[in-house]
């Protein structure tokens, strides 16, 4: 499966100036290939490489692979609109591919800048996926540091034959809680968060330039706490399951809860959304990684069927209650114990009653394996 590696680069300052100005002068190359696009209206790689190669291959210090590479940035910020030229920051990340980028022994990354080829240094904190890179890469300046956005082709392990599943429910107060009863409910994580919304609501009253530069830095702050949250929990997630030789099931896309959100909460509504998206992509890679099987189950009633008889009960806040059974649980618990017994449904419906009851509970027909058949 194709993945992006973040990779460091760790050049001497001689290299970084020689790397800054690689980078100016492609940018400076592609804010000319954008005029020449704009002003003749040719937006086709093939028609812009006719028009501008030559010259400015005579002009310009960029080799011919860069060149070539800067002209496929221009079309490609053309792809989804002709509407507004294009213009690229002077420090604008610039794309690598073999042709002018070379790993080698040791950690070391040859990159073609203005003067020739720089061995630069480089560290990785995934180093496993180092022998699967493949294709291009961005090199990317940013605080003072480059990086390389390299993509990797990393192999899937094969997915095993299992009857169990882990349930997980993205819950409304909690994070995700799991169908065994884990429950990742991050205190710090809303510390962190009310911790921000403070500054926040002190920051944006006063509405200056200044301020709105603060705000952005602070949401990606967030964000950057967010993922990294959301990294340990979906690791967890599937090594546990596959230490547990179980899959894992989730609720299909359709299943994101529609809450009513109050005009002051959109933010924190807008940042819950996020996360659960990528807490949803993280775990899907990472179980395509690691060979375990994931399901998605339709959503439909997960949250209001008893997951001891199936009953359609009543959610009041937190708490889950059965007025069939008598069955009283948290209400996430709940939920996800219902995921993890659809997800058996769905993946061995010949050996489950519940699949009959599934579909007439559901009335819908989005029962599909997002990863390993
Ligand atoms: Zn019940």
């Amino acid at each position: 499966m194709k993945l992006t590696l973040k990779i460091k680069l760790l050049p001497t300052d001689e290299q970084t100036s020689l790397l800054l100005e690689t980078m100016k002068e492609a940018n400076t190359v592609c804010n000319a290939i954008s005029n020449v696009a704009w002003e003749k209206k040719i937006f086709n790689n093939f028609m812009i490489h006719h028009e501008v190669y030559h010259p400015y291959k005579a002009t310009f210090k960029l080799s011919s692979q860069v060149l070539i590479r800067c002209i496929a940035k221009v079309a490609d910020a053309y792809k989804l609109d002709k509407k507004t030229k294009r213009e690229f920051r002077p420090l604008g990340s610039i794309g690598y591919d073999s042709r002018i980028m070379t790993y080698k022994p040791n950690d070391i990354v040859s990159l073609w800048a203005i003067g020739g080829r720089l061995k630069i240094p480089f560290v990785c904190h995934n180093r496993n996926y180092l022998p699967y890179i493949k294709g291009e890469a961005d090199l990317v300046y940013k605080k003072g540091k480059f990086y390389l956005f390299q993509t990797v082709d990393a192999p899937e392990e094969n997915v095993e034959d299992i009857e169990a599943f882990i349930g997980v429910d993205f819950g409304q107060t909690d994070i995700a809680v799991l169908s065994d009863g884990t429950n990742y409910n991050s205190e710090q994580l809303k510390n962190v968060r009310k911790r921000y919304s403070k500054v926040r609501a002190s920051v944006q009253s006063k509405g200056t330039k200044n301020s709105k530069r603060l705000l952005k830095r602070l949401s990606g702050k967030e964000r950057r706490f967010v993922s990294i949250n959301n990294h340990t929990i979906s690791k967890q997630i599937v090594q546990k399951a596959k230490f547990e030789g179980k899959g894992i099931a989730i609720e299909d896309l359709t299943g994101i809860r529609k809450t009513a959100k109050p005009k002051s909460r959109v933010h924190k509504t807008e940042l819950n959304r996020w996360s659960f998206y990528q807490l949803r992509k993280f775990l899907t890679y990472k179980s395509l990684l690691h060979g375990v099987k994931l399901v998605a189950v339709p959503p439909a009633y997960t949250s209001q069927a008893c997951n001891v008889c199936n009953h359609i009960g009543v959610r009041k806040g937190k708490r889950f209650k059965c007025e069939n059974c008598g069955n009283v649980a948290d209400a996430d618990h709940n939920a996800a114990l219902n995921i993890a017994t659809w997800g058996c449904a769905i993946n061995q419906p010949e050996k489950s009653t519940m699949f009959c009851s599934l579909h007439s509970l559901s009335g819908l027909k989005p029962i599909r394996s997002l990863v390993g058949g």
